[in-house]
C-alpha cells in the first residue's frame, strides 16, 4: 500500500506507475491538465487563489538565492516594461539578461550598487531592449529619474 502525494488516498501498488508518488488517476489528470491550455489556466488561477500567499512567499524566498537574483530583477523589470508596451518585436532576452547579470557582478565586486537603466526612459517611449540599456550606479540612476537629457554633474558625485 502507498499513499498518493496528490489526492492523499492510500491505494495498492498496482494503482501507481512505477517510480511515481502520485496514483495513476492523479498522473492522468495532471497530463490532461497540462496538455489543455484552458484547463491549465483555470487550474493555475484556482491554485493561486487557494495557495496564493504560500506561493508568493516561496517566490520571494527563491528570488533571494544568488543565482536567481539577476533573473528575478530582469523578470520584475520585464513585467513593468510590458505594462508600458515597451517590449519590441526583436526583444533580445539573452542580451538583456546579460546586462542584469553584469550589473549584479559589478555590484558584488565593487560594493557599488549598479542599476540597469533605460537610456531613453520607458515613460518617454524608450524600448526595453539591449540597445536602450546602460549600466549606472544606483545613486546616479535615481538622480536621472525619467529625464531624457540627463547630464552627469560629476562635482555632485565625487569619485
Ligand atoms: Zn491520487
Amino acid at each position: 500500500m502507498k499513499q498518493c502525494k496528490t489526492c492523499e488516498e492510500i491505494k495498492t501498488l498496482t494503482d501507481f506507475y512505477s517510480g511515481r508518488n502520485s496514483c495513476k488517476v492523479c498522473v492522468i489528470e495532471r497530463v490532461k491538465r497540462s496538455t489543455n491550455k484552458q484547463t491549465k489556466t483555470a487550474y493555475d488561477k484556482d491554485r493561486r487563489k487557494k495557495k496564493g500567499d504560500e506561493l508568493r512567499a516561496y517566490d520571494r524566498e527563491r528570488a533571494k538565492l544568488p543565482h536567481r537574483r539577476a533573473a528575478h530583477n530582469e523578470d520584475t523589470r520585464k513585467r513593468r516594461a510590458k505594462l508600458k508596451d515597451a517590449i519590441p518585436d526583436d526583444y533580445d532576452r539573452e542580451g538583456v539578461l546579460a546586462m542584469y547579470k553584469l550589473a549584479q557582478k559589478i555590484s558584488n565586486l565593487t560594493g557599488v550598487q549598479m542599476h540597469v537603466d533605460h537610456t531613453i526612459p520607458l515613460a518617454c517611449g524608450g524600448e526595453h531592449n539591449v540597445k536602450n540599456l546602460q549600466l549606472l550606479a544606483g545613486t546616479l540612476n535615481i538622480a536621472k529619474g525619467a529625464n531624457v537629457n540627463f547630464q552627469l554633474n560629476w562635482e555632485k558625485y565625487p569619485k
